[in-house]
């Protein structure tokens, strides 16, 4: 577990999307995953996963309060979560403002071309170079088609962990790009799905609201977030003990 928080982005949100922009401007490369505790399990039952998060190209930034308190408990102190959907909404801005272009990949067709026009509308100098839903059989030949495009920002919305695993497999093949999974961003952003209003962001419990609204990811939210729980606890105590891991 403690791997997973040493290499996660701590500070502020402003300063991580200031960070951003000056990769979008510099034309760096930079692979963003935006976890919760549900992230970090799936990454313990899978090798493939663990690899990603753990590699030094992939930035890992708190999308979830569950990983801040996390964070304090084992010391790491990370200083707030930086949601995925407002991350989404800085590189719209930050793509108007340097009218520069982005690859839209995920959703289903309507979710996702109706977030092409949102944007359109509201960000009329970012450039959506191209878009596809996430249900379309061959994943790997919109990847070909997005390397050719060579875009600016590259966001994935397939879920966890088929967009890491998907972006990871391809970022080699990139020489700029900031590259990030969204999860359900799109369905947000496009104005499908409503978020939590933001008296409940405000205390954290947002993902109370979307258990609510979508029952159907009880097991999985509190399947994962148990483990999590207890896996935090246990490396607490082998801190306290002495051991490292
Ligand atoms: N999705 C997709 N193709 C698939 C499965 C899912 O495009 O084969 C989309 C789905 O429509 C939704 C997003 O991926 O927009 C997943 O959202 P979710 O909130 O479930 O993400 P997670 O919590 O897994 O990050």
């Amino acid at each position: 577990m403690q791997k997973y928080f040493e290499k996660m982005y701590k500070d502020s949100e402003n300063n991580f999307h200031k960070l951003v922009k000056e990769n979008i401007i510099a034309e760096n490369k930079m692979f963003i995953v935006t976890a919760n505790p549900e992230t970090l399990m799936i990454a313990e039952n899978s090798i493939d996963f663990k690899n990603v998060l753990l590699d030094n190209k992939t930035t890992i930034i708190a999308d979830g309060i569950g990983l801040v308190k996390g964070s304090k408990i084992l010391k790491y102190n990370i200083k707030e979560t930086i949601p995925g959907v407002d991350l989404c909404s800085k590189l719209f801005e930050y793509c108007n403002e340097l009218e520069k272009s982005i690859f839209l990949f995920g959703a289903k067709e309507e979710v996702v071309s109706r977030l092409k026009n949102v944007i359109n509308s509201n960000y009329p100098n970012a450039i959506v170079c191209g878009y596809e839903n996430g249900y379309v059989e061959n994943k790997q030949s919109v990847f070909n088609k997005i390397i050719e495009l060579k875009p600016d920002v590259v966001l994935v919305a397939l879920g966890i962990p088929d967009q890491e695993l998907l972006i990871y497999s391809n970022l080699g093949k990139f020489e700029k790009g900031i590259f990030v999974g969204v999860g359900g961003s799109f369905d947000v952003l496009s104005g499908f799905k409503k978020r939590a209003p933001k008296f409940l962001r405000k205390i954290h419990l947002e993902w109370l609201y979307r258990l609510l609204k979508e029952p159907k990811r009880c097991k999985r939210f509190f399947s994962n977030n148990v483990k999590y729980i207890f896996r935090i606890r246990s490396c607490k105590n082998r801190r306290k003990n002495g051991k490292n891991r």
